[in-house]
């Protein structure tokens, strides 16, 4: 993810702070320095509350993670941004039980803090104090208000990620409950109605209520919920295709020796965007339109294509699964691969081919011969 500063590395994990991130401890520092009246022992208390909260978000993800990396599901990286933080995984889980402990870990891992929090005070006779006040921010500048603001955010925290719906852990809990007894696609359609539902009754509360936040959130909800229907439709669909089925093998391929200009010309009269670049008859690299973009405002129209074509695309083969393609054009954020079978470029695989492809598997299923049993 560009823009963040890795702060540690944890199992392998590295905690990321996106560069967003100092804007919520201004927010802190000012919500509770003037909001509540308190001036700079306020605003010390605000970003020092507001960095505890950060630190229970952390553990939160590191519960998922963990519960992950149990499964064999690498974790690239947990970014902390002023909304939240991401733990990104690798994949996602079909296996019903494993989806349903990952998804749990995150607010068990709040739970635990809650019962420990609870325990140290009641140990050492720290009082909660009111936490209507807290929330408000009358709680005033202590140690209490500190512990308490602390205790109820992380029980907030937990409840909040509770809420069934996607894409918080309680839509994948609801939907890893209901996938143990349905086809996963079905599970997924039920468990995204229900999240659109509470993302409505969310904003209409919101609306009537002033509450900005909450409309925001339940937007969030929203989109969240349809975007992941529709991700695990598409997976459905996809599924037991191959590359073989939906590459174009007739594009036009340039030699490292070709110039910049050349590509230009040919890319005006056929629309092609990607290019492999092969030298006799071995691929050796990938022209996108993004790096030809680039390449002619910084070196200009008679650069080689052998000095600005990319080496760090990796092709994929005639019997690559289309949704693993699918998910590496977003991932990378391409619009083509290359297809190479030993050494040789046979073509390239683009965005356009599977949507097509995936158009055709839902109008007409018969057009479509499988290679693979799905
Ligand atoms: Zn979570």
């Amino acid at each position: 993810m560009g823009g963040s500063l890795k702060l540690f590395t944890v199992r392998g994990i590295d905690i990321r702070l996106h560069l967003t991130f100092p804007l919520i401890l201004l927010w802190a520092a000012f919500q509770f320095g003037t909001a509540s009246g308190a001036g700079m022992a306020g605003a010390v208390f605000g970003v020092t509350a507001v960095s505890f909260l950060f630190v229970l978000i952390t553990l939160h993800e590191l519960g998922h993670s963990f519960a992950a990396q149990r499964y064999g599901v690498p974790v690239k990286q947990i970014v902390l941004s002023p909304i939240g933080g991401v733990a990104q995984l690798m994949r996602m889980p079909e296996k019903p039980i494993e989806e349903f402990v990952i998804a749990i870990a995150g607010p068990a891992v709040n739970f635990v803090i809650a019962v420990l929090m609870w325990g140290a005070a009641s140990l050492f006779d720290i009082n909660l104090i009111n936490t209507r006040a807290i929330l408000l921010g009358y709680g005033g500048v202590s140690f209490a208000a500190l512990f308490t603001y602390i205790f109820v955010y992380n029980i907030f925290l937990a409840l909040f990620n509770l809420l069934p719906a996607f894409p918080m852990d309680g839509g994948r809990i609801f939907r890893s409950l209901l996938a143990m007894r349905l086809e996963y696609v079905r599970a997924t359609k039920i468990a995204a109605t229900v999240g659109r539902g509470v993302a409505i009754l969310m904003g209409i509360y919101g609306l009537f209520n002033g509450g900005f936040f909450m409309v925001l959130i339940a937007v969030f909800i929203y989109t969240g919920a349809t975007a992941e229907e529709r991700m695990v439709k598409l997976r459905g669909s996809l599924r037991g295709y191959t590359v073989q089925q939906s590459y174009s093998p007739s594009v036009y391929q340039l030699s490292p020796y070709h110039n910049l200009q050349h590509v230009v010309d040919f890319m005006l009269m056929s629309g092609q965007s990607s290019f492999p670049v092969s030298q006799g008859e071995l691929y050796v690299g990938f022209l996108t339109r993004e790096r030809l973009e680039q390449a002619l405002k910084t070196r200009g129209r008679h650069t080689w294509i052998s000095d600005v074509m990319r080496r760090d695309v990796r092709p994929v083969g005639l019997t690559t699964d289309i949704y693993a393609v699918q998910q590496r054009l977003d991932a990378e954020r391409l619009e083509a691969l290359p297809v190479v079978e030993n050494g040789r470029c046979l073509g390239i695989i683009t965005r356009r081919n599977i949507q097509e492809l995936y158009r055709f598997s839902r109008i007409a299923p018969g057009s479509l011969p499988k290679t693979q049993s799905a």
